[in-house]
């Protein structure tokens, strides 16, 4: 936890969380938001939440969705310009799942611009292979819903749910084909950012790898810092 009064002072920035699907950005997202009372702000929850409303952005998204459609960039940025234009947001927020693409972050950075805030990017470091391991080794208990990991966190009894004996499972999200796939999509698409932020010289490392405790902590270093 921060101290009261970094809490009490707010992000003042766009914290944008970088790095590959399970790196644990949107637990420690959730996490950080709260401890800064600050809003924050993920791509499916922002699509979930207009599609609900059914504002013209969120029908217009809906519509592409039901095609099987990518919902492309303008919408998704119109989304993001109306959702950090509200109140809440005036003492910065945290953006979690975006942008996801060099000219995604190029457009966010004009409409920061007129917002007058600056970005501020943690990128969750991690090793690829280690990061497969930990994916691929997931077994969700079909019972209760407790995780468990057959490297780093097994059950007992293999296969078998310490708590209620359930079956653990394999999610079809969690098969070597399909993490390996979205790694790839990660590693061509939105890693450029990676240098795009560094240049820029508002990027800071944090070891992703480590225990969540400990990434919650270096992350909470790195927004303490002055710029
Ligand atoms: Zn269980």
């Amino acid at each position: 936890m921060p101290e009261a009064g970094v809490a009490a002072k707010g992000l003042g920035r766009a914290v944008i969380f970088l790095g590959p699907p399970g790196a644990g950005k949107g637990t420690q997202a959730k996490q950080i938001a709260e401890s800064y009372g600050a809003p924050h702000i993920s791509t499916g929850d922002m699509f979930r939440d207009h599609v609900s409303r059914g504002t013209p952005l969120g029908l217009r998204a809906k519509a592409i969705m039901e095609r099987g459609e990518l919902v492309p960039d303008d919408l998704v940025l119109s989304m993001v310009e109306e959702r950090i234009s509200r109140e809440d947001c005036r003492h910065g927020f945290i953006l979690d799942g975006f942008p996801r693409t060099l000219p995604q972050a190029q457009r966010l950075e004009e409409i920061l611009g007129r917002c007058k805030v600056q970005p501020l990017v943690v990128h969750f470091v991690v090793d690829a292979n280690q990061l497969m391991r930990r994916l691929t080794g997931r077994r969700t208990c079909a019972i209760g819903g407790e995780i468990y990991n057959i490297y780093d966190h097994p059950p007992k009894v293999p296969g078998r749910c310490d708590r209620d004996g359930g079956n653990l499972v394999q999610r079809p999200d969690d098969r070597e084909e399909v993490i390996a796939e979205r790694l790839a999509a990660y590693q061509r698409q939105t890693s450029p950012l990676v240098d795009y932020y560094r240049g820029r010289g508002v990027l800071r490392d944090v070891d992703g790898m480590a225990a969540p405790a400990t990434v919650t902590k270096d992350v909470l270093e790195v927004l303490a810092q002055k710029q």
